[in-house]
């Protein structure tokens, strides 16, 4: 057979193999990096780990009064060795660690940093943005007003020479960074690539990494990298004030009703906290006594995140051995293959995720917009398609993976074919 009329059975094997996964009638999605309600049901206790006559924390605050910007302290304490930052330059806050984003850059664009008194808001703004990356960090600068640049990623994390290459520019004033198990690919970025980003010149005299560790306790595996403390290799390499620490118990606990916290080196924690004294007179210390009493220690924490490997692992294997199954060895596409957090990130033939996306919503299975990955909901090759496995059961998630490779392989040979 001539390669043309190869490719020719395999569309038409393809074509018949999408009608049949079609007319099967389902309905199933794939989009959503939530938990599943039977990891939300591990929390459960939370729920009356405070009742009305045990209010007090151990140091003796009554929780339901103002007060205590920074969060309890014996909270604080707990999560101060698993996120390695120093207790009192980490500030525990409501359940959004995306609202401390928000207002962390707010802040820089109003007053300026303890880096540069000079406000962000005054003259053009930009930031750096690896891709594939978390959309709402998109949304949320683009909202801001802020130029969102990308640069590409590699296994290691972000490639620090297109970064450097930006931030010669002073009106580049940071970059976006998920270093663990990165949204959505999954990526862990090294210890070596993490002090080239501590030591990078830059022409900002406070550029700073938005380092948003949301998945730095979420392994699926127990041989796992431990999170970095990036505030003493920035020290070490003469930035100590670079990284803003962000992360919250919302994939720990619950999602909508967790505790979120940030992490900077000592004058920085000191910025934040002033600002944050003009917005609000303390955070939801119930919900912190909550937190504290369920987990006790950080083993406590530790325990809690292996139940939920067990409940998703399975999820994460079904898409995985799906994708092996139905797509390998056919260089149609590439997949990630995390060991942790919440994500995998399917590469497929340039051009070809919108219209995989379209094919994969029409028979059943609901899937990212494609673009969504990248500022401005732009995917320039047209070729990323974000998977999240956590939500459906692990037969359905395998299902829907079966639809994703049927819709992979048909747009693929349209394409081949074209
Ligand atoms: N950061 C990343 C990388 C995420 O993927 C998510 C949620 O999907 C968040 C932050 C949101 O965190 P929070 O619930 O603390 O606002």
């Amino acid at each position: 057979m001539s390669p043309t009329s190869e490719l020719q059975a395999e569309l038409e094997s393809a074509s018949g193999a999408y009608e049949e996964f079609a007319s099967r009638g389902l309905k199933l999605d794939i989009t959503r990096g939530k938990p599943a309600s039977e990891q939300l049901d591990l929390s459960v206790d939370l729920l009356s780990a405070v009742t009305g006559d045990d209010v007090m924390t151990p140091s003796g605050v009554d929780t339901r009064n103002y007060g205590g910007l920074d969060g309890i302290v014996e909270l604080r304490e707990l999560f101060s060795p698993l996120l390695k930052v120093p207790s009192d330059q980490l500030l525990a806050g409501g359940n959004a660690s995306l609202t401390l984003m928000a207002q962390a850059l707010t802040f820089a664009l109003m007053h300026g940093t303890v880096g540069d008194s000079r406000p962000w808001g005054q003259g053009p703004h930009k930031l750096i943005c690896p891709v594939p990356g978390y959309d709402r960090h998109f949304t949320l600068a683009e909202s801001l007003g802020f130029e969102l640049l990308s640069i590409p990623m590699d296994s290691e994390g972000p490639v620090v020479a297109e970064a450097q290459r930006l931030a010669a520019d002073e009106s580049v004033k940071g970059m976006w960074l998920v270093p663990m198990y990165s949204n959505p690919t999954g990526i862990t970025i090294t210890e070596e690539r993490a002090r080239e980003l501590a030591a990078m010149p830059a022409a900002a005299p406070d550029f700073t990494l938005l380092w948003d560790n949301a998945y730095g306790l979420h392994h699926l595996r127990e041989q796992h990298p431990e999170v970095l403390d990036i505030l003493s290799i920035c020290a070490e390499a003469g930035h100590p004030e670079r990284p803003w620490i962000f992360a919250s118990t919302s994939k720990i606990t619950h999602a909508g009703a967790g505790v979120s916290f940030f992490g900077a080196g000592p004058e920085t924690s000191g910025w934040i906290r002033a600002n944050l004294s003009k917005i609000s007179i303390g955070p939801d210390k119930v919900n912190q006594l909550r937190h504290l009493r369920f987990f006790s220690d950080p083993a406590g924490v530790e325990e809690h995140m292996r139940q939920h490997a067990k409940i998703i692992a399975p999820k994460f294997d079904a898409v995985l051995d799906t994708l092996e199954r139905e797509l390998g060895g056919r260089d149609l596409a590439q997949w990630t293959e995390p060991d942790g957090g919440y994500f995998i990130t399917l590469t497929t033939l340039e051009g070809t995720a919108d219209r995989i996306v379209k094919l994969a919503a029409e028979a059943g299975v609901k899937l990212t917009p494609a673009g969504a990955t990248h500022p401005y909901g732009l995917d320039p090759l047209n070729n990323i398609i974000r998977i999240a496995p956590t939500m459906p059961t692990v037969g359905d998630v395998e299902l829907a993976a079966q639809g994703l490779a049927a819709c992979v392989k048909l747009a693929s040979y349209e394409k081949l074919l074209a």
